[in-house]
This record gives C-alpha cells, structure tokens and sequence, in this order.
C-alpha cells in the first residue's frame, strides 16, 4: 500500500467548512463563516459581466492585470504615502489567503522560528508547518487582546524568521495603533526577520480608528509581504482574489512560486476591480455601511446572556457565553446551530491547542433581517439552561 508521510497530521476538515455544512443541514442562520449574506457590490458585478462580453478571458499577465496594479499603486499611495510600482511590488493572487501562503513559502526553510499571535486565523499554522518551519505562538491575552512586546522581544532568537500580524484582528476584532505600528518597527530594527502583515480588513475600522498598514511605516515596508483581499471590500468572498505588495526583491522571491502554482488569476474580475478602484468611494464607504451592521449587532445582543466583546475592526464580533451554559466551545456552537438555528465559532478554532475560553465569534457582515432573526433565536436560551 502506497502511503503519505502527512505534512499535517494534526489538520482535519476546517471547521469553517463543518459549521457551514451543518448550518445548511440545519437551515440555522450562518453568523458563522466570514462571508455577506447579502448581495455583492453591484457596479462591479456588471463591470465583471462587461469584461467577459468584451472578450477578456485568456490568461492575465503572471503578475497581475496591468491597470489593475496601476490602479492598486495609486490607490496605495493616496491611502498610505506610500509610492510602489506596480510593475516591481504587486502581485495578484487568488485571494488574501494564498498570498499569506506564498509570502511564507518563498521565505521559511525548515527549522525556522515564525512568531503567531493567537487567536491566530486558522491557515497560518498549517501554512507554516507544511514548510517544515516552527509556530512560535504567544498569546494575545483576553479581553483586549493586545500585543505582549515584552513577551515578543523574549521570544525572538536567532532562528526567528518572520511574525505574523493580522489588523483589523480575526477573530477579535482589535487594530493596531499607530504607536503599536512604531513598536514592532522599534523591535524588527537590525534583524533580518521578516513580517507579513494580513491587511485582509483594511477597510472595516470603526469608531473613528483608521487602519495603520504596515506600508505606511517604510522601514517595516522593507521587511514585508502586505497581503489584502478583494472579497472582503466589495462583499464576493467567492471571487478568491487579492494581492501581495512587497519590496522589489521580495516580489521577485514571491513570483517565483507563484508562477508554478497559480501561475494567474480570473481575469475578468482583474478587468472589472481595475475600473471600480478607481473611484475610492467603492471603498471607502465600507466603514460606515459595516459599522451600522456592528450597531444593530451590539444592540440586539444586549438583551441577551452573552456579553459582548468589543470589536473596532473587521467582520466579527465575539461573546462570552459563561452566563448561559458551561458546555465547551465547540458543543456550543454545534448545539445552538443544531436546535437554536444560530451557526457560530468557537474561539477554540484559532488556538492551536485548542484553549477554550468560552467565547463564540459572530460574523455581522449579514443582512440585517438575518441579525435581527439570529439575535431573536438567541435571546430565546435561558440562562444556565444549556
Ligand atoms: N486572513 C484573514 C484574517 C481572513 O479572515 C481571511 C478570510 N476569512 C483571509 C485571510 C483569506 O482571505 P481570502 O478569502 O481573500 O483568501
């Protein structure tokens, strides 16, 4: 029998994946995966439906549609002060994920040291390990959720290779100051170790925070695989694409791999996001229309026995369930979808040990009706009743 020596033996089917499955088994409301229920950006769904009538449908460039990467390095510049080329420091990639993947791919050998801050969203580890490279996981401590630099400096040694940041936070919610942005520069200063900063939510900061990229700091910037994802602005997680920006020689690193995996990406899509990124109102606006979603979310939970964590950033908001029930993460989740209707995730996900704090992550990237209807289910548990 021919066998596999797994490069994950640990990795079962995500739970993503499960909690999906089982939400539609259930018709439960799904404020599990991070994903609108709600109709993607309708302009550019027509641009899209134009640029495959007009016949744009043979391979794009390997590194991505030209004016499409023009348009990305403007937009950079007049939101970051940041002037890249987009000939030299963008690459299009099929989706946010598959950037972060490859930026560790083209620089982790085996036996190196890369730093993840947990709750950590769930690729990064298996990226890592697959690699044959070593998670070095500090902890993100609850309830603010904030960088221990301390805790970092100590963790550094000579075989750290890259650290790993993700603002606005999956799960928590949290975005990195400017101050913490000044900080981790401070700490990577004189070391060769590189950081790849998962920008996937730039747009989503609320309450008057604004997103402080790692492209905005230039000393960073030299050190950096900037990963960001189209889904997730213009609501069409299905479409799988973003990009990468990185310095010169980075990018070079990069393409290599990329072009013997993806090699390109959809290129109608590269066509249509050319043209609808030029207007910076298609972006812009996503803070206010998501932050509404966050309100309505907050204020009908309030009534409820979970008590909400804040969230400023991102497409999540998350709870403790300790007033309601003494059942571990994931049964939770897979009870309330099962008999409540109402699909959430465990913060146990995103810890490779699976630590479990009793506390259950909402997705309130949904449609209003699904918010009120989901936060009228749970209202529903009695305390200390499951
Ligand atoms: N990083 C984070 C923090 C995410 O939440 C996601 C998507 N859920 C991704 C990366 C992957 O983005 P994409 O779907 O564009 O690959």
């Amino acid at each position: 029998m021919i066998s596999i020596n797994s490069k994950l033996p640990n990795v079962g089917t995500s739970l993503f994946t499960v909690m999906s499955a089982l939400a539609t088994e259930h018709k439960a409301i799904n404020l599990g995966q991070g994903f609108p229920d709600f109709p993607m950006d309708q302009i550019l769904a027509e641009l899209a439906r134009k640029a495959i009538a007009d016949g744009h449908n043979q391979y794009a460039p390997m590194a991505g549609y030209m004016p499409l990467r023009e348009a990305i390095s403007q937009k950079v510049e007049s939101l970051y002060q940041n002037k890249i080329s987009a000939n030299d420091n963008i690459t299009i990639t099929p989706g946010g994920g598959y950037a972060i993947c490859t930026a560790f791919t083209t620089i982790l050998d085996p036996g190196d040291e890369v730093i993840v801050f947990e709750p950590a969203f769930d690729s990064y580890i298996p990226n890592i390990v697959s690699c044959g490279a070593i998670p070095v996981i500090l902890q993100l401590e609850y309830p603010s959720y904030r960088i221990d630099w301390d805790k970092l400096k100590s963790a550094i040694t000579p075989k750290t290779r890259a650290i790993i940041i993700n603002s606005p936070h999956n799960p928590t919610g949290t975005v990195m100051s400017d101050e913490e942005m000044l900080t981790l520069q401070d700490i990577l200063h004189n070391t060769k170790i590189f950081l790849i900063s998962d920008e996937v939510y730039e747009h989503l900061t609320y309450d008057g925070l604004q997103h402080n990229s790692a492209l905005k700091y230039p000393e960073l910037f030299e050190r950096s695989f900037v990963c960001f994802s189209f889904g997730k602005v213009y609501n069409c997680t299905g479409w799988k694409l973003g990009y990468c920006i990185a310095p010169k020689a980075l990018t070079a690193e990069f393409r290599k791999i990329h072009q013997y995996n993806a090699f390109c990406c959809f290129t109608p899509s590269q066509v249509a996001l050319a043209e609808h990124i030029k207007h910076p109102h298609s972006y812009l606006q996503l803070k206010d229309f998501m932050q509404k979603k966050r309100d309505l979310f907050v204020k009908l939970m309030s009534n409820t026995g979970f008590d909400l964590l804040s969230a400023n950033g991102g497409y999540f908001i998350s709870a403790s369930y300790e007033k309601i029930s003494n059942m571990g993460g994931l049964d939770l989740a897979m009870h309330l979808t099962k008999t409540v209707g109402v699909a959430t995730i465990p913060y146990s996900t995103f810890y490779s040990k699976g630590e479990d704090h009793k506390i259950l992550r909402f997705c309130f990237a949904k449609k209003e009706e699904s918010l009120i209807e989901a936060a009228k289910r749970l209202d529903q548990i009695q305390m200390n009743k499951l």
